[in-house]
Order: C-alpha cells, then sequence, then structure tokens
C-alpha cells in the first residue's frame, strides 16, 4: 500500500467531511470503506424497482442545510438542490387532528390556536439567531458561542422545556415540539432532547428540513467529487481490521469507540481502553422500506404535504414509547419517522410508484420485523395504507451492525445521547478527537457533536489533526472563494 499523508476508514458523511478538509489543504489522502459503494448513512438502493430509489439511512437533512461544514462547502452551488417540503413537518393525532410546523412561522402559530403566541414567542429569536444557535449546538462543546446571545437565548428556553414544555398547553403543540425532541433518540424529557428539539424546531422555520432532489447519495456523491478533484483515493469493498494495514502518517477513524478497540487492540494504554469499552450505546431504529401504488390516505389530507411525518401520539404516548425503548421494553407502539420523497421531490416517484421511508425507535438489538409493527402505526392515522403496499423490506435493529458496524445493536446515534455521553463522546477529555495512538483521530458521530449529517465531527477532527499533525490552517471549503454568511450578513441581505 503507497505512504499517503492521511488514511480515511469510513466513508460516512463525517469521513468524507475530514476527508475533503484534509485533502483541500493540499495533503494526499486516501479514503478506505468496507461496503461496496461510500457514503455510509446517505446511501441509497433501488431496493424492490429499478426505477424507484430508497435512502437506506438518512433521507431528511436539516442539519445538512445549516450546518458550517456544509455552508461552507456549499451543495446548491455543487448541483445538490435541496428541495423544501410545503409543510416542514407534522404530527398527526387521532380522529383526523394534526398539528403542522411550516416554513412560515406566522402560519404555523396561526395554525396552533391558544398555543401560536407561545410557539411564536419560543423560536423567533432562535430563527433570527439561526446561525449562531446552530453553529453552538453543532460545536465541538469545548469553546463558548461567538454569538453571545445564544446562551441567553437557549439557556431559558432549555430550561423552560424541561419543566413545562415551554409552557405549551394544547396537546398538538406540545406533540409538535416532542416529536422533534424525540429525534435524540433517548431519554425524555432531558436536556439533550431539550437542545435538539430547539435546535430542529427552529431550523423548521429557517433553512428547512429539505431533502436532497434525487437521495441522499447526492450529498456524498458531492463530497467524493470534491475529494477526487483535490486527489483523494476512495477505495470501497475492504473491511480494515488492522491499524498496521494502513501506511498513513495520519488515520482518521469514521468508526465508533469499539471499532477504534477492534482496530487498535492492545496498542491503546489500558485505561483509554476502558474508557472507550465504557461507551454506551442507546436504542435501536428498526427500519421500514416500502414501494407503494399511491399516496398515503392520511385521515387528514393536510399531512400529506409534510416532508416528514411523526407517528408518537400526543406527548405523553410519545414520552412513554420513548423511555421505554430506553429501558430496552419492546412495546406494541413505538415512535415512528416516516417520509414520502414524493412529496418534495416528485421525481422520486415513478408513475404511481413511490417510496415510502419510515423507521421505528425500539430497545437496542430488537430482532422483531418492523414492517408490521409500522404498518400497524401508519394504519392509525392512515387507514388503508396496508391496501396499497407493493412490496416492503424490513431491517430489524439487531441487523443494522451488519449493514453499518457504525449502528451497533440498531443504535443509528453512534452512542447513547445521554448529557455525559452529548459532551464527553466518545471519553472525558479536552480534546475528544486525539487518541493516545500519536496521528491516530475519531472523526464519526460518536465524537461531538454527535449524529445527524451535518459533517462537523469530521470537520472539528479534521481541524485538530491539521494544526496538531501538520501545522496547517483549515482551508477554504466553498466551491470557490465567497464571504463567509453570518446571523447578521443574513438579515441585511
Ligand atoms: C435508518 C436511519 C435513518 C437516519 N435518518 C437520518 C436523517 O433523516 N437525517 C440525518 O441527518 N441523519 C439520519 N440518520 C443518521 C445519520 O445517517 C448518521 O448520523 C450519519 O450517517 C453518521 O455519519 P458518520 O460518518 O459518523 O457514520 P456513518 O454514516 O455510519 O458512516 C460510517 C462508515 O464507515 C464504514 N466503516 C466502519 N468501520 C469500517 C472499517 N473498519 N473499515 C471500512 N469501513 C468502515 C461504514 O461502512 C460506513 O460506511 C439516520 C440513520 C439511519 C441508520
Amino acid at each position: 500500500m503507497t505512504h499517503v499523508d492521511v488514511a480515511v476508514v469510513g466513508s460516512g458523511p463525517n469521513g468524507l467531511a475530514a476527508a475533503v478538509t484534509m485533502a483541500r489543504a493540499g495533503l494526499t489522502v486516501h479514503v478506505h470503506e468496507q461496503a461496496a459503494t461510500v457514503g455510509g448513512g446517505l446511501r441509497g438502493e433501488a431496493l424492490f424497482d429499478s426505477e424507484v430509489w430508497h435512502d437506506v439511512c438518512a433521507a431528511v437533512h436539516p442539519m445538512a442545510a445549516a450546518s458550517a461544514f456544509f455552508r461552507e462547502f456549499d451543495l446548491s452551488a455543487r448541483g445538490v438542490s435541496m428541495m423544501q417540503p410545503p409543510i416542514a413537518y407534522a404530527h398527526p393525532l387521532d380522529g383526523g387532528a394534526a398539528a403542522f410546523a411550516h416554513h412560515d412561522l406566522v402560519r404555523t402559530s396561526d395554525q396552533l390556536g391558544a398555543d401560536g403566541p407561545r410557539w411564536r414567542r419560543l423560536m423567533e429569536p432562535l430563527v433570527r439567531h439561526s446561525i449562531g444557535v446552530t453553529d453552538f449546538l453543532l460545536s465541538g462543546q469545548r469553546s463558548l458561542p461567538r454569538d453571545s446571545t445564544v446562551p441567553l437565548l437557549l439557556g431559558p428556553r432549555v430550561i423552560d422545556h424541561l419543566l413545562r414544555v415551554n409552557g405549551l398547553r394544547t396537546e398538538a403543540a406540545r406533540a409538535l415540539l416532542t416529536g422533534a425532541a424525540a429525534h435524540a433518540v433517548g431519554v425524555q424529557p432531558s436536556l439533550p432532547a431539550a437542545a435538539i428539539a430547539l435546535l430542529l424546531g427552529h431550523l423548521a422555520h429557517g433553512t428547512g428540513w429539505p431533502l436532497p432532489h434525487g437521495g441522499s447519495i447526492r450529498i456524498a456523491e458531492a463530497m467524493a467529487d470534491d475529494l477526487r478533484a483535490h486527489g483523494g483515493v476512495l477505495h470501497t469493498g475492504h473491511r480494515v481490521t488492522d491499524l498496521a494495514e494502513l501506511e498513513a502518517r495520519v488515520v482518521m477513524l469514521d468508526t465508533t469507540p469499539h471499532g477504534l478497540l477492534a482496530l487498535a487492540g492492545d496498542r491503546l494504554p489500558p485505561r483509554y481502553r476502558r474508557a472507550l469499552a465504557r461507551f454506551r450505546y442507546g436504542p435501536g431504529a428498526a427500519k421500514a422500506d416500502f414501494l407503494v401504488s399511491e399516496p398515503i390516505p392520511w385521515t387528514n389530507a393536510e399531512v400529506g404535504r409534510a416532508g416528514t411525518v411523526h407517528l408518537g401520539g400526543i406527548r405523553a404516548e410519545t414520552l412513554a414509547a420513548e423511555n421505554a425503548a430506553v429501558r430496552g421494553e419492546a412495546g406494541e407502539e413505538p415512535f415512528v419517522l416516516l417520509v414520502d420523497p414524493a412529496v418534495t421531490d416528485p421525481g422520486r416517484a415513478a408513475g404511481r410508484r413511490r417510496p415510502v421511508w419510515a423507521y421505528a425507535h425500539v430497545p437496542n438489538g430488537d430482532t422483531r420485523d418492523p414492517v408490521p409493527l409500522i404498518t400497524r402505526r401508519i394504519e392509525r392515522y392512515a387507514p388503508g395504507f396496508a391496501d396499497t403496499v407493493i412490496a416492503a423490506r424490513g431491517v430489524a435493529a439487531a441487523e443494522y451492525e451488519v449493514y453499518n458496524p457504525n449502528y451497533p445493536g440498531g443504535d443509528i446515534g453512534a452512542g447513547a445521547l445521554t448529557l455525559t455521553q452529548a459532551v464527553f463522546r466518545p471519553t472525558p477529555t479536552w480534546n475528544p478527537y486525539r487518541t493516545p495512538l500519536p496521528g491516530v483521530y475519531l472523526c464519526s458521530a460518536s465524537t461531538p457533536p454527535g449524529p445527524s449529517v451535518h459533517g462537523m465531527c469530521g470537520y472539528f477532527a479534521a481541524q485538530a489533526a491539521l494544526r496538531r499533525e501538520f501545522h496547517l490552517p483549515s482551508p477554504s471549503l466553498g466551491p470557490r472563494d465567497r464571504t463567509v454568511v453570518t446571523d447578521e450578513t443574513r438579515r441585511t441581505s
């Protein structure tokens, strides 16, 4: 194997973000991916029908639309059209009731009745300071926020969320916010879940919850293209099993802490090995992909205009389901996230045939087939859905790690999002990306700021390695040099 500056193990969004950043700094970068194609959680497949593409993991991208890495990388300038759904997300309830997060905050408030003014007071300041809020919550969590208003906005709101769901009183508004909080896949209510509710909640009224035209794989393709354009090389179809395989000055691992343990073994100091072994995984995701013959027959037809739909019932039901999954109890009515991609991107349908993407939060390692579980959940709010299903494939939580070793027991967060692990991922150290092995860094979602497609773990890890190992500054990432966008320039432009 050729000796290179940087070897990256794993080509998920974080591995690719690290690779792109380091290649742009002028280094020779080789990426090693076990799967046949690159992209990790961005991959997709034509599962049942060559004309209908299914996102196998991530589908909807509020974080990629907002994160500092992707703001600078600029997906749209690279031809990746981030399509906005008519409604960002919806939360149907029994009897045809539903709550909606529109892009327009005023419209959202108007539809929330008595809670409308409260929703607006909660979200409006966050939307005004969106870049500051996003950069703080998607930071390496070791620095003060650049926008000094942000702690004053977030602190009281997070506490108010924990104490009284930000004062919301109607079941519809409380369910809407709880659906956003449930993306934390963990104990509810909790500090990390409150932060995620405020982050995702306000983004719906700002940069939105878009889907890339053609599927999530377009994001990975744009990153891989940029890497190749800067001399990077992608190797697929081989799982790296030992660090000794890699002849590189620096190694970036887009793996879990247990992945690092497996690759480095005895070379790691015993204390660090023990700390990594203590890293805990969270509940699992059980995924169902459907090929259907028509749009979902929602009782409330307006739900069919939402990019993302949360099936969790009222707040109390969502909390009960989420906490049961954390305790390892396999409930019959789990929280389900659903995306009908053709609502946002009509090109995803082929004639009347269209994909439906859905996953349920279940206990880690759950072995149940999610197809009947999720079908029942959809039927509660869309009776007749089962009759539209042409084909379906279920991946149980226990099966996910065969597809991707970064999802042990189906934990798509690559580590439980407890308060401790939200900050101290993977271990309590000042620099979470560096390992005790010279030149070896972790860059996956098991490091801050954690899961989702935002590229920030890879970006921060690459910056740390560039500084320490190569004495290089962080390079520009844009397709061309541009002015950096701030909340201030966005407001005045
Ligand atoms: C069902 C599901 C739905 C999701 N929905 C969304 C969503 O809608 N929006 C969103 O933002 N996020 C979503 N996510 C989460 C998101 O996909 C992840 O947080 C994100 O992909 C993490 O990026 P990563 O680069 O850290 O790791 P991954 O994307 O998991 O990539 C890791 C890569 O490393 C490779 N690898 C690991 N070990 C080795 C080895 N030893 N040798 C070679 N290769 C190796 C793996 O094969 C994989 O390709 C979802 C995830 C799943 C599974």
